[in-house]
């Protein structure tokens, strides 16, 4: 029986056990009910035990998950007022983009920087943006494509220089901004490096140029030295290295004072440079030395020349204080490759030279090696004497005549220029159109000889010989001359010789400045000149220049007619050129013809002129008037 019961039948009834049995199963039922509500509450009990637990965990885990949520706000907060704190205190202007191009964020320095109105970012667009910054820099086209292609290529960065028309410098990066592995846009940044650019400019000036004369320092020198060497050597030229040494500076620092040194060493400099071409490059090396390095050497006497010009310039007196200066300066003179092919050799060979120089008794020059020094000598002394050959009537022509190979009929004759000089007798022009054309008297002779030969043909018609042409050697320094078609055409008004009957020849050396070129035998073909090309085949024969220039003949070079004999190749080359001529419709002329079997073999290629010794040697003009009556009457008895 359930305990509680028991204790109620007790209170009420007494003793439990002593209960009539007929209540028994009463009881028992009673008995069984509060069993049932004992086992319902304990139900209860443990289920609300369960859900008090349970809610007690949920609340913690939600007080958690809000605290956490607030410290993740308040790292968010923080970062973004950090980011906005850098974006307004760096130095650099910012600019953030989507992945649409909408302009995201920017500071205050990205304004400034770029001058950027505030209706130009509000646009909301990066194309307005960088069109704008586009419109402010010196090269704005590649400034946009790099802008275009990181629209195409969001992934890509770049790192530009970028120069503004306002002289500024700013470096430029640009990169992809990630949220994962998504691309959510990009960052530009621009910084502002003129200050740091200046700064690397002035330290490389002091680094190669001298303060006092604001010439090349050594270092400088030797780079370019270094330079030119590579330089010359691939194209197989010479360059000369000088070394000067003022003969008397020392005295004036020691007794004038340093400041009077300084400024005579800046008269000096200036002076040097009034002396040189623009692509020469003249240094000091400290002290009272300077260095001078000439490229593109055209020969020896040009270098001779030029440190003769040196010295007679510096021998002048310098205008300082009211006083007159005197400092002389001594030159010493090497030659690439000849004297030495490095940098070191060459220096110190200069140098060795200047000593040299010294010793000779100072404002003077010397070359390093003694016979070199002997040829520019000479060379030199060809040269002041050449001054003054044209007007000492010492020029004169020679004639050779050209003939059809076909008719045997003399077509042509070519004028050949001799100087007939006062001790050596006749000069052949292989020993001095060189210095003429190195400086540049080939232009006041070629005038001459021009108007010699045009003068000389017309002759020719008017004793009544048949019209033919003559032909003048043009050198590329002539072509190069400013007023050669008009001198060409007063020259055949003044004689009165008809265009046709003069015949320029050019090398092909001449013809390499295409364009100019062009232009200057359109308008001698345009007056009806014949043109030719001289020593056909050894120049750089560019083929495509024989098609579009107005040509008439080509002459090939006599070294191929020499062999054609007996060289494989000769005999090929004059073959081919004479094809050539005939597709291109050019008359084709041999030179150097010596031998009738030369002449056979030309004949048999097809070839239509000729000239050489197997006909005549080039001869004075009365001689060949003699030499074309004979042929005109021997030719008149044949028929
Ligand atoms: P070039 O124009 O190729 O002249 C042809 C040269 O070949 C001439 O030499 C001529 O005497 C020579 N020659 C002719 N036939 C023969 C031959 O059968 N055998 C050999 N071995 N040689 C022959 P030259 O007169 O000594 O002239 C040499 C070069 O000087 C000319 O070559 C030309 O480039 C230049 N030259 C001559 N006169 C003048 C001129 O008035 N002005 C200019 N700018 N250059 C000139
Ligand atoms: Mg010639
Ligand atoms: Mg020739």
């Amino acid at each position: 029986m359930h305990s509680l019961l028991r204790r109620q039948i007790q209170r009420y009834l007494g003793d439990p056990d002593s209960v009539p049995a007929a209540w028994r199963p009463f009881l028992d039922a009673v008995s069984a009910g509060y069993e049932q509500d004992d086992s319902d509450r304990r139900l209860i009990d443990n289920s609300l035990e369960v859900m008090s637990t349970e809610l007690e965990e949920r609340n913690q885990t939600l007080r958690k998950e809000l605290a956490e949520r607030r410290q993740a706000e308040s790292r968010i907060e923080q970062s973004l007022s950090l980011l906005r704190a850098t974006l307004d205190a760096t130095a650099d202007g910012i600019l953030a983009v989507d992945h649409e191009l909408r302009v995201e964020s920017f500071n205050v320095q990205l304004l400034e920087m770029w001058m950027i109105p505030p209706q130009v970012v509000e646009a909301q667009s990066t194309r307005d943006v960088t069109d704008f910054m586009a419109r402010q820099l010196t090269t704005p086209a590649a400034f946009l494509e790099t802008a275009r292609h990181l629209e195409a290529h969001p992934d890509a960065d770049s790192f530009d220089t970028l120069e503004l028309n306002d002289g500024r410098v700013l470096e430029c990066y640009s990169r992809p901004r990630r949220i994962g592995e998504q691309i959510a846009g990009r960052v530009w940044s621009f910084r502002d490096v003129t200050q740091r650019r200046e700064a690397e400019t002035r330290l490389a000036y002091m680094a190669n140029y001298d303060a006092v004369t604001g010439l090349p320092n050594r270092n400088l020198l030797r780079e370019r030295l270094d330079r030119a060497i590579k330089h010359e050597a691939r194209k197989g030229r010479s360059l000369a290295l000088l070394f000067l040494d003022l003969d008397n500076f020392k005295a004036i620092n020691d007794t004038l004072g340093h400041e009077v040194g300084d400024r005579i060493l800046q008269l000096v400099a200036k002076r040097l440079l009034a002396c040189l071409r623009a692509c020469d490059t003249v240094a000091r090396l400290g002290g009272d030395e300077f260095t001078v390095i000439v490229e593109d050497m055209a020969s020896m006497d040009g270098v001779a020349a030029l440190a003769q010009k040196i010295i007679e310039n510096l021998s002048h007196p310098f205008p300082l204080d009211g006083h007159e200066l005197f400092c002389t300066v001594s030159v010493g003179i090497a030659i690439y490759p000849n004297d030495s092919d490095n940098l070191d050799g060459l220096m110190k060979n200069a140098d060795s030279a200047m000593y040299r120089a010294k010793e000779h008794g100072r404002n003077t020059y010397r070359f390093f090696t003694e016979d070199m020094h002997q040829r520019a000598y000479e060379r030199l002394l060809m040269e002041n004497k050449l001054r003054g050959a044209l007007n000492r009537g010492e020029l004169l022509l020679h004639y050779q005549p050209q003939i059809d190979v076909e008719s045997g009929t003399t077509v042509g004759i070519e004028a050949l220029l001799r100087w007939n000089d006062a001790v050596r007798g006749l000069v052949q022009p292989i020993e001095f159109i060189g210095v003429l054309e190195d400086t540049g008297m080939i232009v006041d002779v070629g005038r001459w000889v021009l108007a010699e030969a045009c003068a000389f043909n017309k002759s020719l018609q008017e004793i009544g010989l048949p019209p033919i042409r003559i032909a003048v050697n043009i050198s590329p320094r002539q072509f190069r001359q400013q007023d050669l078609v008009e001198c060409v055409a007063q020259t055949l008004q003044r004689t009165g010789l008809a265009a046709e009957y003069l015949d320029l020849e050019i090398t092909e050396g001449t013809l390499a400045d295409v364009l100019e070129a062009h232009d200057v035998l359109e308008r001698l073909s345009g007056m009806g000149v014949q043109l030719s090309i001289d020593d056909f085949g050894t120049g750089y024969s560019s083929l495509s220049y024989l098609k579009r220039f107005p040509i008439n003949t080509l002459k090939i070079d006599r070294s191929f007619i020499r062999d054609i004999l007996t060289d494989s190749d000769d005999a090929a080359i004059t073959a081919a050129i004479v094809a050539l001529s005939r597709s291109l419709r050019l008359k084709v002329i041999a030179e150097g013809v010596e031998t009738a079997a030369q002449l056979n073999c030309l004949k048999l290629h097809g070839c239509d002129e000729v000239q050489g010794y197997l006909f005549a040697r080039p001869m004075p003009g009365d001689v060949l008037i003699d030499w074309l009556r004979e042929r005109q009457r021997d030719s008149a008895q044949a028929a």
